[in-house]
């Protein structure tokens, strides 16, 4: 097993959608297998949370669909089998819902669903028929996530089978999870040491707003300390937002090989040049080069590159391919 000893990690809070694996609760009376989240349940504190359930409507159930209005973009929430309108219970427990917590960092939700899909749910122009209307959208109570908690990432069991998305979804988690540990003490050396051990992550996404970052957390002008979380804050959602591109993530790992590049033979650095040129065609040859770096890191003893997440963001246990 990889190992890392050099990194801690926090434990994340990840709301998921009760049905995948937590419980028999589909509309059908059955569980979607979702092994994952056995594997995520020893790093990660789950809330599972199944909204059709929750506002009263049985297991099993009669299925129930979006209808839109093409004309004034209305949505509406419907069982056709019984013509009840539940979006207004829908929107109601939602909203209550999220507000009673507001303390996660991040939604595995159930594709397809008219309650917990993301993007990719199918909403017809009326109740009964299996006319598709011209695109997919969001269920209800992803809906009002996404439109609550834009900073928050939302995933769903189908996406989350892609190695870099997956990889991208748990980095955020876990850095979240860490930085609001640094919130909770207010203490800007806990901002230092957060943003030391992040340097190289969030080069690997936007070297110039790395550096605003870390001119923020110096705090020259010495403004208080809330006002410099206030601002980190604002950054550090957006530099993680997106997945890193290519350039910056080989910017990052060519800042970093220096630190023990001396080391290397001829062949060996010829390798790692190798391995950046397929970087740029196939994003998941970054796991390798990281497995690879974290190696040399523990063999040349190299300290700074031992506790950047960059190379290990969430617990070694979870490492993808
Ligand atoms: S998709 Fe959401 S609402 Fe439907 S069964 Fe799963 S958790 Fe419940």
């Amino acid at each position: 097993m990889d190992s890392h000893p050099k990194c801690s990690f926090s434990r994340p809070i990840i709301v998921i959608s009760r049905c995948l694996g937590f419980d028999n609760c589909r509309y059908d009376g059955e569980i979607v297998q979702f092994p994952l989240a056995e594997t995520l349940k020893p790093f990660v504190e789950f809330i599972d949370v199944c909204p059709e359930y929750d506002i009263g409507l049985g297991i099993p159930r009669e299925p129930i669909v979006i209808i839109e209005d093409i004309d004034d973009i209305n949505r509406k929430l419907i069982q056709p089998a019984t013509g009840l309108d539940l979006t207004d219970k829908m929107e109601a427990f939602s909203h209550l819902y999220l507000e009673k917590r507001d303390d996660f960092h991040g939604f595995i939700l159930k594709s397809k669903s008219p309650s917990c899909g993301v993007g990719t749910t199918k909403v017809f122009p009326d109740a009964g028929t299996d006319e598709y209307i011209h695109h997919e959208g969001n269920g209800f109570f992803a809906e009002t996530i996404l439109q609550n908690y834009p900073d928050i990432p939302v995933i769903d069991e189908e996406q989350i089978k892609d190695p870099v998305k997956c990889d991208h979804f748990l980095t955020r988690v876990f850095v979240m999870a860490s930085f609001m540990d640094a919130c909770a003490s207010c203490k800007i050396h806990a901002l230092v040491e957060f943003h030391t051990a992040n340097k190289l992550l969030f080069m690997a996404h936007n070297k110039q707003m790395m550096t605003a970052m870390g001119n923020i957390v110096a705090n020259r002008t010495n403004i208080p300390v809330e006002k410099v979380y206030e601002d980190y804050t604002e950054h550090l959602m957006e530099i993680i937002s997106e997945a890193p591109q290519s350039g910056s993530v080989i910017n990052a790992f060519m800042h970093a090989f220096g630190y023990f590049s001396r080391h290397l033979s001829a062949p060996e650095k010829f390798g790692f040049m190798q391995q950046l040129q397929k970087l740029r065609k196939d994003a998941s040859v970054i796991f390798e080069l990281k497995a690879w770096f974290r190696e040399m890191s523990e063999k040349y003893n190299v300290e700074y590159l031992l506790r950047q997440t960059f190379f290990c963001p969430y617990p070694p246990e979870l490492s993808l391919p």
